[in-house]
């Protein structure tokens, strides 16, 4: 099976001490699940031969903030999959506020060896605004101390956020790799329906990133920590039904946004390559599983160009390239420029 397969319960918003105005958990999840060893060992169960060698993942709410017991008791029942080597491993999500030295200590205990933080932002102004009730002070301290713990760590990110701007958004991620996370999620923040950010969106109180907007800033985000050795591991939320039915009410919510960022990180590299050069007739090469983020959706960075550059004709091929690599072929006199 794949290593990354994952048996994923969504704890939903069991342990949030918060209302974070972003969220409507239940929509975002999809489901609601009880909190029982009964819900670990069905998902389990259900997941048969398939899942064997999987991660188990306790995703959607802060794991970390629920009852102490009621942690011991989900793990606990995870605990045989994984002496018996069925799961390969356990990871959960969490609020940087739930975590203490006890907390290591607890998911060191029963083999969790990945934690997803939901630090989103590293502006306490912005946090503030957003009902998170922590603080990016929070989120340096947790790292730390699973780092200590021997637990990877992965961050997760929003942009767009109440009172941020591009720059605090970058800010964040620089101050984010900084920490050196095991890898990072970058969110956009989109307006759900039944949650406090679509009453201000609907009062006129906040103005959603547009998707433009949106993939031109995870481009540069995308850049920054890739740049840095950090994986981004996702862009843009998992589209679900209920969100693609209606509950996405405003903002960058689109189902392959990570396609359209990486289609704006060849748009990016061409464009300051195409302004290098006189060529009228080029052909952009590019590595073939790049090729249609290259061409961009319904052939968007290609009119893109079209606009941009109207004296040049342009092609683009598959070429031997690296991963993000684009040569121009310059086809009058067959010069590569890369
Ligand atoms: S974003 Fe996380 S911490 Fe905030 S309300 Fe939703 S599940 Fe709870």
């Amino acid at each position: 099976m794949p290593r990354n397969r994952i048996i994923p319960i969504f704890v939903s918003h069991a342990g949030c001490p918060h209302q974070c105005v972003f969220c409507n958990q239940k929509r975002i999840a999809g489901q609601a699940a009880p909190l029982c060893a009964r819900t670990v060992t069905d998902a389990v169960e259900n997941a048969g031969e398939n899942g064997r060698g999987a991660e188990l993942a306790f995703y959607g709410g802060s794991f970390t903030a629920i009852p102490a017991e009621t942690q011991e008791v989900l793990l606990g029942a995870a605990r045989p999959y994984l002496r018996s080597g069925y799961l390969s491993a356990i990871r959960l999500s969490t609020r940087p506020d739930a975590v203490s030295e006890e907390t290591v200590l607890r998911l060191r205990k029963y083999g969790v060896k990945t934690v997803e933080l939901g630090s989103q932002s590293m502006d306490d102004a912005v946090l503030e605004r957003s009902g998170r009730g922590h603080t990016a002070a929070d989120t340096e301290k947790a790292v730390r101390l699973l780092r200590n713990g021997g637990i990877s760590v992965i961050l997760q990110m929003m942009t767009g956020l109440p009172g941020s701007t591009e720059a605090s958004d970058l800010g964040t991620a620089s101050r984010i790799a900084s920490l050196q996370p095991d890898g990072v999620r970058i969110y956009p923040a989109v307006v759900v329906r039944d949650t406090p950010l679509c009453d201000l969106y609907e009062a006129g109180q906040y103005q959603p990133q547009t998707m433009e907007e949106a993939a031109e800033l995870c481009a540069k985000l995308y850049v920054l920590f890739t740049a840095q050795g950090i994986p981004v591991l996702r862009m843009g939320l998992q589209p679900t039904e209920a969100l693609s039915s209606g509950g996405a009410v405003a903002g960058p919510y689109h189902p392959a946004f990570g396609e359209l960022v990486k289609s704006r990180i060849l748009y990016d590299k061409v464009v300051s390559l195409l302004a290098e050069t006189e060529a009228k007739k080029v052909t952009l090469l590019v590595r073939q599983d790049k090729l249609s983020a290259m061409v961009g959706q319904h052939r968007a960075n290609l009119r893109r160009l079209g606009r941009e550059f109207p004296e040049k004709r342009l092609k683009i091929a598959a070429g031997d390239c690296e991963e993000w690599e684009i040569r121009l072929q310059i086809e009058e006199n067959l010069d590569t420029i890369t």
